[in-house]
């Protein structure tokens, strides 16, 4: 009999297939004590095993190129950590095994990194994937991961490692459904970026029974157990109504009664780029810079490097708009040479701006390498900063870029609320402002973004997010300055509608999300949008606000 479970729907469109659990089997090693003489061949197994691992993460992160590649650069940088290595081969040499203290290590290094802090709760998933990896290498068993299956199927995994979804093989995993995981976690931006159909932070996922077939709703977070037939063809025949409108589509973002709406791609570095040309994009909305940062996490790279890389984004986009982001180190993004090792809390400690004020010289070099990149190009280049608290860190951000010689507009990213509620004062240091609705979100709602169990504030259908994208986009509006969203909210087309409404002047998203947002706003004029801003931020709950704006958009 179908039964419905309700999770957070992440990335568009609809599976239906047979269940596969991820092989998420933690391979324990015997402790078995090795002769003295031993441990020389031991501890040769164990480099050997580190080295082909990180090897293989970083064969998968060419293949997979973008964002995915620098995340799984990172998983191979932890595999080759000297102090991990060090205790591997200390306790090699008190009579381990090699798997065994392999094992051991990372367990120690873990719970380390678990008691250090907030982003860690994403680390430590990856840091156990790199673990699983060398230990099954060392004992000769298979590699945990996706499950190899002939027929194509919906994963479902307690939460995927990136270095898992970074090869999802679109035509084989028809979708996939985590227990954990939120709306802006790891997982839910790569499955947007390969344009597979996710639900996260699915309460149960983990019981779903091998083979059992469920029909996957991306868009709503619903997921159907054993679906009826009635189910599958309305699911089925929205999906191919969706598909109808996404190819009908076409050109810049606009509502039905033209009101000019840019749509834009959150990029990671050039690898991005291709999917972004062909969704449509009007140009970039949201450079993340970092990514090339966490290549080599021990320093900065040279300011050629960055000049090189910049300049092949903005040649993508002549005559286009381009918008980078300067530096978001810390964290969830530590940096070695810029985030402190000793911060409470890192996600109220020193990132984002703050880190780069701190550190003037790397700024100074990002900005010089953007003028640089930028010499002699038709592209309009924007840079912004992240993690904008107050007019101060404005204008200490717009004096730094007029010190650079930076031929660009400066804007501020609203990610803290406070930025939400002095927009107007910033706006005086700086030119257009861009919401992060993914920090916003964390901070109004003191939720860690990368905790499932506390995805619920993670929902960008919050009412008192809304309000706070209606401050900064009226105040945007006072000032005749633009306001875009750049987080997560921009890819959910219903809420694009809604940020329409509210004043929001452009939306940047994962280019798979693109004509998804492009057909929905399509269909409603500005007027409409409007009404359905209204009667969402009316509502007291995300589900009411979400139902209320969907109401208002079908005209019931
Ligand atoms: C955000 O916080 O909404 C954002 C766009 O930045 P990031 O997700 O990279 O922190
Ligand atoms: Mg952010």
């Amino acid at each position: 009999m179908e039964t419905t479970l309700r999770g957070v729907g992440v990335s568009h469109g609809v599976a239906i297939g047979e269940v596969r659990h991820m092989g998420t089997a933690v391979l324990e090693p015997p402790a078995k004590q090795i002769p003295a003489e031993d441990a020389g061949r031991e501890q040769g197994r164990a480099r050997q095993a580190v080295e082909a691992v990180a090897a293989d993460l970083m064969a998968r992160g060419n293949l997979a190129g973008g964002e995915a590649q620098a995340v799984l650069e990172a998983q191979a940088m932890m595999a080759q950590d000297p102090e991990l290595m060090a205790d591997v081969e200390r306790r090699i040499a008190v009579g381990s095994t090699a798997e065994r203290a392999v094992y051991d290590a990372f367990a120690s290094y873990r719970e380390l990194l678990a008691g250090a802090g907030e982003y860690l709760a994403g680390r430590v998933a990856d840091l156990d994937d790199v673990r699983n990896r060398i230990v099954a290498r060392l004992l000769g068993v298979p590699m945990p991961g996706v499950p190899d299956s002939e027929r194509p199927f919906v994963l479902v995994a307690r939460d995927l490692a990136p270095a898992d979804t970074a090869l999802l093989d679109p035509s084989l995993v028809l979708g996939f459904v985590t227990e954990e995981g939120g709306p802006t976690s790891h997982s839910a931006i790569l499955a947007r970026a390969l344009g597979v159909p996710a639900v996260v932070a699915l309460p149960g996922a983990g019981e779903l029974g091998e083979g059992t077939v469920v029909a996957v709703d991306g868009s709503t977070g619903e997921v159907f157990v054993e679906p009826s037939e009635e189910s599958r063809e309305r699911l089925e025949s929205a999906a191919a109504e969706r598909r109808a409108a996404l190819a009908a589509s076409t050109g810049p973002g606009a509502t039905a009664d033209g009101h000019k709406v840019p749509l834009l791609a959150n990029v990671g570095g050039p690898g991005d780029v291709p999917a972004a040309v062909e969704a449509g994009a009007e140009g970039v909305g949201l450079f993340r810079t970092e990514f090339l940062f966490l290549e080599d996490g021990s320093r900065a790279p040279s300011e050629e490097k960055q000049t090189a890389v910049y300049r092949e984004v903005l040649e993508a986009f002549p005559e286009g708009r381009v918008v980078v982001r300067v530096l978001d180190a810390g964290a969830d993004k530590p940096l070695g040479f810029l985030t402190p090792s000793d911060e409470p809390n890192p996600a109220l400690g020193v990132r984002g701006l703050r880190s780069l004020l701190d550190h003037p010289d790397v700024l100074r070099a990002q900005l010089s390498a953007l003028a640089a990149a930028a010499d002699g190009l038709p592209v309009y280049l924007e840079v912004m900063a992240p993690m904008v608290a107050d007019r101060a860190d404005a204008r200490a951000f717009a004096e730094a870029c007029r010190e650079a010689g930076l031929r660009a507009k400066f804007g501020a990213m609203v990610e803290i609320p406070s930025a939400a509620l002095r927009a107007r004062s910033i706006l005086q240091e700086v030119e257009f402002l861009s919401l992060g609705t993914n920090d916003l979100a964390q901070y109004t709602f003191a939720a860690d973004r990368q905790v499932g169990a506390v995805s619920r504030y993670q929902d960008p259908w919050q009412p008192a997010l809304l309000d706070l994208v209606a401050l900064a986009a009226e105040a945007a509006g006072a000032e005749g300055k633009s306001c875009g969203v750049c987080g997560e909210a921009a890819s959910d087309p219903l809420l694009a509608c809604v940020l329409t409404g509210l004043g929001v002047t452009s939306l940047s998203m994962g280019a798979a999300s693109i004509p998804y947002v492009r057909a929905t706003l399509a269909k409603h004029t500005l007027a409409q949008c409007e009404r359905a801003a209204s009667a969402a931020r009316a509502a007291d709950s995300a589900e009411e606000a979400r139902a209320a704006a969907q109401a208002v958009l079908s005209g019931e």
